[in-house]
């Protein structure tokens, strides 16, 4: 048992509307989204940030193909993958997650 709200996530503690997942990842949809198709992906081992994550190329460059893939899917006329990091990012769960955003025009630059 865990404080971190997304691991409890990947072991399936608590449910989501899971659209990929394997050994190393899930994403699945973000339970308030800021587009019309706004899904998250986060390595199941956990990594307090894009920081820490990025020192693993390997599952970093997985976790981005397999989100790149399903937001091509989603959103097949444009995306934006964003990782918040701490305070001035705007990060508030700390267990690294990338968003992937789509299915309307994005702004820039973003609040
Ligand atoms: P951050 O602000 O850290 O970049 O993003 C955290 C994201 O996690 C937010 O967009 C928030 O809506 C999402 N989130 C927080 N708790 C839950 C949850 O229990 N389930 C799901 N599916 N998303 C969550
Ligand atoms: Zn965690």
């Amino acid at each position: 048992m865990t404080d971190c709200l997304f691991c409890r996530i990947a072991n399936g503690e608590i449910p989501v509307d899971v659209v990929y997942a394997d050994d190393f990842i899930v994403v699945f949809r973000d339970i308030a989204p800021a587009a019309p198709e706004h899904v998250l992906a986060i390595p199941k081992q956990h990594f307090d940030n894009i920081v820490q994550l990025s020192a693993e190329s390997e599952l970093t460059a997985h976790l981005l193909n397999k989100l790149s893939t399903v937001a091509r899917q989603l959103a097949p006329e444009g995306f934006r993958i964003v990782f918040n990091t701490d305070v001035d990012g705007g990060q508030t769960v700390f267990h690294v997650h990338a968003h992937a955003l789509g299915g309307r025009s994005m702004q820039w630059p973003p609040g």
